[in-house]
C-alpha cells in the first residue's frame, strides 16, 4: 500500500471510530454534561483505543465532560510501570495510576494451576470503584468492544444457558456507578488497526501467567472465520441485541404466554404460523457510513 493511500485509510478508521463510538454514546445516553468520566486503562490496545477516541470526541462534543485516565497497577511479575505515567503525560490528560499488590493476594490464596482470574477482578473491582468514589467520577469507561458483547452472548447461552450478552450500560453491582462501553459497536479488527497506526505502547496480557480463558478463545475463533466467511453477519447479530422479540422466544417472565389469548383482531405483528417466514437482513451502515439496504431475504422453511 502506497503512503497516501495508507494515509486515506487510516483516515477513514479514524472517522468510522469517532462515529460508532459518538452513536453508541448517544443511542444510550452514555455521557452527559459535566460528566467525569472515568477511563480504565489496562495497556492492551482496547483501552488505550477508547481513551484515544473519547480525547478527539471530547474536542469537539457539544457536551463538556471530563476524562479521568486509571490505571491499576497490580504488581504483577515484569509489569513496565513506567510505560503508561509516561504515554499519559505526553497526552497531557488528567491521570491516576493506582498501585496494590492484588498478585501477591491471588497467589496465596489460589492453589497452583487453579485459575486466579475470579479473584483477581473481584479485588480489581472493588479498588476500581473505591478509586472512582475518590476521583468524583460519574461515569466509569470500559473498553469492551462489539466482538468481547457477541463472544459473552455465546459463551452465556453455551455454558451458562442464558440468553445474555454483555450492556453497553449499566449501574455497577455496588449500586453507585453508571458503567458504560462506548466501544459497543466498535469491531475488534478496528481497534487492531488502530493500535497500529497509532502505534499505542502496548503492555502485554500475560504477565500474570495465567491461562487464557479456553472458551472464550474458542468462541473469539468461531466468531473471527464467520466475519471472513459472511461479511455482515456480526453487525446481524449486533442488531440482534438491539431487536428482542420476546414473543418469539420462550422466556415466560417476559411474555404471558400462560395467560395469552386470542384478540380476533389482524395484526401485522400476529404469527403466521403456517407461512414460511422471510428473515430480512437489516439495512446495513457501510465503511463510509452509508446506509446500505439488504440484498438477501432468507426463506426458512417450516416442515
Ligand atoms: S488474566 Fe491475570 S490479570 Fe487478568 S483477571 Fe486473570 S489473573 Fe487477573
Amino acid at each position: 500500500m502506497t503512503p497516501e493511500k495508507l494515509a486515506f485509510e487510516n483516515k477513514k478508521l479514524e472517522k468510522r471510530l469517532c462515529r460508532e463510538v459518538g452513536r453508541a454514546i448517544v443511542d444510550y445516553n452514555m455521557i452527559e454534561e459535566g460528566d467525569r468520566v472515568m477511563v480504565c486503562l489496562s495497556g492492551g490496545k482496547d483501552s488505550y483505543g477508547l481513551l484515544d477516541i473519547l480525547m478527539k470526541l471530547q474536542a469537539r462534543a457539544p457536551v463538556n465532560f471530563e476524562l479521568i485516565a486509571v490505571n491499576l497497577d497490580q504488581k504483577q511479575p515484569g509489569f513496565p510501570d513506567h510505560i503508561l505515567p509516561e504515554y499519559l503525560s505526553k497526552l497531557g490528560i488528567r491521570y491516576h495510576i493506582e498501585t496494590q499488590d492484588t498478585y501477591s493476594i491471588v497467589k496465596k490464596n489460589i492453589p497452583e494451576g487453579k485459575t486466579m482470574c475470579s479473584l483477581c477482578s473481584r479485588l480489581r473491582r472493588g479498588i476500581l470503584y473505591r478509586v472512582a468514589k475518590e476521583l468524583g467520577a460519574t461515569k466509569i469507561a470500559l473498553g469492551h468492544h462489539r466482538d468481547d458483547m457477541l463472544q459473552t452472548l455465546f459463551l452465556n447461552m453455551f455454558f451458562g444457558g442464558k440468553l445474555k450478552g454483555m450492556p453497553a450500560k449499566l449501574v455497577s453491582d455496588n449500586g453507585e456507578f453508571m458503567v458504560i462501553r462506548p466501544l459497543a459497536y466498535v469491531p475488534e479488527k478496528d481497534l487492531i488497526r488502530w493500535a497500529e497506526h497509532r502505534q499505542f505502547p502496548i503492555i502485554p496480557c500475560t504477565l500474570c501467567g495465567s491461562q487464557e480463558n479456553l472458551q472464550r478463545k474458542q468462541v473469539g475463533n468461531l466468531l473471527r472465520d464467520w466475519d471472513k466467511q459472511f461479511p455482515g453477519r456480526l453487525e446481524n447479530m449486533l442488531h440482534a441485541l438491539q431487536n428482542v422479540v420476546p414473543s418469539h422466544l420462550m422466556d415466560r417472565s417476559l411474555y404471558p404466554f400462560q395467560t395469552l389469548k386470542t384478540t380476533g383482531v389482524e395484526s401485522e405483528d400476529g404469527d403466521k404460523a403456517f407461512d414460511e417466514e422471510e428473515i430480512e437482513a437489516p439495512a446495513r451502515v457501510d465503511e463510509e457510513g452509508n446506509e446500505v439496504q439488504p440484498s438477501r431475504v432468507i426463506p426458512i422453511a417450516m416442515s
